[in-house]
């Protein structure tokens, strides 16, 4: 391709929306442009990345042994009012109707869609396993898109379901797909730690997600850096704790804590430290109040409790509630004497003379304990904190934020069984398919790929996904050596098949080498002075160090460089 040719609309400045670099880079380099909030167009450089992501995804599906077929993104509401989703998605999804007024909406996710596929045509064990896959354009009105098109409200999902006679059959289709995944993030070159998540929600039987290690990954991963532990910080679990500590119990008092509304107030307030105190939160669990208690210096792990309570929806009370349930204002919620259920943290159970709320406004509590003064369920509900114990091998836990690209996850019979996606077994008994589903969003890897490869200057793409392999900058266009040298290597590259950009604008070698940079091609040749002895640079966009080198090993050193990929 030539420079002069190509459609590549860069950015000098900074869009005051971009918050990260992948974003800021992707609209600066000319790889995608806004339309409205969360909904982007991919310009020819981007789309040439963004198909090279897709096609390493549908290789490693490939490989798995997985089929790829294509479904539609407009979908008849019927399919997701019989599974229930049509309520629970809620206002994420995209929903309209057609002439004749029938409901349809944007696919979000497609369970319900293979599952009827593979209901209506395969009946036999012998059929079994099957693992299907698309790679197709999703919608979900997200309540907050942002960082581009790491969360947009169109986006391309690779969703693969699996469908197997039972579960043992199920963690092997479940195996492959964790090993594509990891596959797919090797060949791009990320930096990535597999998490175990929370299934709870879907109520499947187990779930991973593929997290990209950089710092403004909207999740949080707890992982072990002895025995490899690694889990979303939503599900990681804290060590059960036995009473330890031998303190004496001491008489309850009620203290007057006039305006004192949180931890840190109170801490200096009475000079003690958060860990001496407990605090209440109540939260409504569908449509009843509950309490929960953690340390002060703790966060409560919403995930956790939602999973102990088994409830729908968790949602932390409004004041009006809270007067209801605690007869106070909120801030000095207790255990002692609350009507509601209330389930305490291992900490709080194992905490001696703790500080309490006294269910009356600008009233503490202190030297409560539990077994003496109130008794509660105990659960593990609070978050896991840097240093604490692994719950596998018991060494330090350490804490880093990670973005979720991608997900999978057992799903059991739950989608099976509600649309009776049945298969016969040997003895001619019929018993529900046993699924999976995984998904991958292929523009947030790309996006991802560009936040951990990135400098002052622009993108770095790394060969696997360039959108082209090799610039050529001759430096000057009107001088004749320099130029005939350029054209023939151009000839060359593309006769071997390397993707390559020829600079030929007449521009100062300044401005061709910051574009060069700004689009983040792997490898740049750079053809000035030198080119009357028949040398030419060579500057990989990973390196400041460029190499001169005779024009038929700058060509090998590239053929060895694009094809070793
Ligand atoms: P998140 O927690 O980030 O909202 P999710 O749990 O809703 O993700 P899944 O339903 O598991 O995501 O979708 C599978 C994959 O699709 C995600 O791992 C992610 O890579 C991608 N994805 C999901 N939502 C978006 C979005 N709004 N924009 C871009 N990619 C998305
Ligand atoms: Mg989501």
């Amino acid at each position: 391709m030539y420079f002069s040719q190509m459609f590549l609309p860069t950015l000098r400045e900074v869009p005051a929306e971009a918050e990260i670099m992948s974003h800021k880079w992707m609209l600066r380099a000319g790889i995608m442009r806004k339309l409205a909030s969360g909904i982007y167009s991919f310009l020819p450089l981007g789309l040439r990345a963004l198909r090279k992501v897709e096609q390493i995804v549908r290789e490693e599906m490939d490989r798995a042994g997985a089929q790829e077929l294509l479904m539609s993104a407009l979908l008849p509401a019927e399919s997701y009012r019989e599974s229930g989703r049509w309520e629970v998605f809620g206002p994420e999804m995209f929903r309209l109707k057609d002439r004749n007024n029938r409901d349809f909406c944007l696919g979000p996710t497609h369970e319900e869609i293979f599952t009827e596929t593979v209901k209506n045509s395969v009946r036999s064990y012998r059929s079994l396993p099957i693992i299907l896959y698309q790679i197709q354009t999703k919608y979900r009105d997200e309540i907050r898109p942002r960082f581009g098109v790491m969360r947009s409200r169109e986006f391309i999902m690779k969703d693969a379901y699996s469908f197997d006679r039972d579960e043992e059959a199920l963690d092997i289709s479940y195996k492959k797909m964790d090993e594509a995944y990891r596959r797919i993030l090797d060949r791009l070159g990320l930096d990535y730690k597999v998490v175990e998540a929370d299934s709870g929600a879907m109520g499947g039987s187990g779930s991973q997600e593929f997290m990209v290690i950089s710092e403004i990954g909207e999740d949080e991963i707890a992982y072990c850096k002895a025995c490899g532990y690694a889990a979303n910080i939503e599900m990681a679990s804290c060590p059960k704790l036995e009473h330890t500590a031998t303190e004496e119990e001491l008489p309850t008092e009620k203290i007057f804590t006039p305006n004192i509304h949180t931890i840190s107030e109170l801490a200096e307030f009475l000079d003690c430290a958060p860990t001496k105190m407990a605090k209440t939160l109540i939260f409504k669990a569908d449509d009843e109040l509950v309490a929960a208690m953690v340390r002060g210096d703790r966060e409560l792990n919403e995930v956790k409790l939602k999973n102990v309570l088994g409830c729908t929806e968790l949602e932390i009370a409004d004041a009006e509630s809270v007067g209801t349930a605690t007869n106070a204002e909120v801030g000095f919620a207790g255990p002692i004497g609350l009507k509601i259920r209330i389930i305490a943290d291992y900490e709080v159970a194992a905490g001696k003379n703790l500080i309490v709320g006294a269910n009356e406004t600008d009233h503490h509590l202190i030297n409560v304990n539990m077994g003496r003064d109130f008794d509660t369920e105990v659960h593990d509900i609070r978050t896991i904190a840097e240093g604490d114990s692994c719950p596998r091998c018991g060494q330090a836990i350490t804490l880093a934020r990670g973005i979720e690209v991608g997900h999978i996850f057992k799903l059991g019979t739950k989608y099976s069984e509600q649309f009776k996606c049945n298969y016969i077994d040997e003895s001619g008994d019929e018993r529900p398919m046993v699924m999976g589903c995984y998904g991958i969003g292929i523009n947030r890897l790309m996006a991802s790929v560009i936040e951990q490869n990135n400098d002052e200057k622009g993108i770095i793409w790394p060969v696997e996904i360039a959108p082209y392999h090799v610039i050529i900058v001759p430096v000057n266009v009107l001088d004749e050596t320099v130029m005939n040298i350029a054209h023939n290597m151009y000839e060359k590259l593309v006769e071997s098949n390397v993707e390559v950009i020829l600079d030929d604008r007449n521009e100062r070698a300044g401005v061709k080498f910051n574009d060069a940079d700004l689009i983040g091609i792997p490898i740049r040749i750079n053809i000035g002075r030198k080119a009357a002895e028949g040398l030419v640079e060579f500057k990989p966009r990973n390196s400041s160090e460029a190499v001169t080198l005779p024009v038929d090993e700058a060509i090998e050193k590239i053929l060895s460089q694009v094809k070793n990929h």
